[in-house]
């Protein structure tokens, strides 16, 4: 997404839901949108250029929240820490390297076939799948067997 249109899509779904765009909605975006990479509220921050009127780490959690709402970002616990990214659908899983923290994200129709079958429970209705898997990427897989 370039940075045209990226600024035109926050614009609408902000105004077709009644939102304002502010400087902090704006720089929050610029940032997910530039990143390509899971970030924190902190590593958001820290990627703020915030110049004479700095953004604090409220606003950055408020933006946040109404951008989930929206459906705008997707929050992930790759840790204990939650992340946020654009929005992307539960087929796309992340695969997560112990060692080096990088995030793959994998495309499966498992997650469709998964949310079907919970849809035949009556019991419970499925919101958000949130698949995470944890091993080690080629990269640090490959130096943990120079080592061996
Ligand atoms: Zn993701
Ligand atoms: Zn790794």
């Amino acid at each position: 997404m370039d940075a045209y249109h990226a600024a035109v899509e926050l614009d609408a779904a902000l105004r077709s839901h009644g939102h304002r765009v502010t400087r902090a909605r704006r720089e929050v975006w610029d940032v997910l949108v530039g990143a390509d990479e899971h970030l924190s509220a902190q590593g958001i921050l820290d990627r703020i250029d915030g110049g004479d009127a700095p953004i604090n780490e409220s606003s950055v959690y408020r933006t946040l929240a109404l951008f989930a709402e929206l459906g705008l970002v997707r929050e992930s616990r790759l840790d204990e820490t939650a992340t946020w990214e654009l929005f992307h659908d539960d087929a796309a899983i992340h695969l997560v390297c112990a060692d080096c923290a990088l995030v793959i994200h994998h495309d499966t129709d498992l997650v469709h076939d998964l949310r079907r079958a919970l849809e035949q429970r009556s019991d419970f209705s499925p919101v958000d799948i949130d698949v995470r898997v944890t091993g080690r990427c080629h990269n640090c897989a490959s130096v943990g067997t120079q080592m061996a």
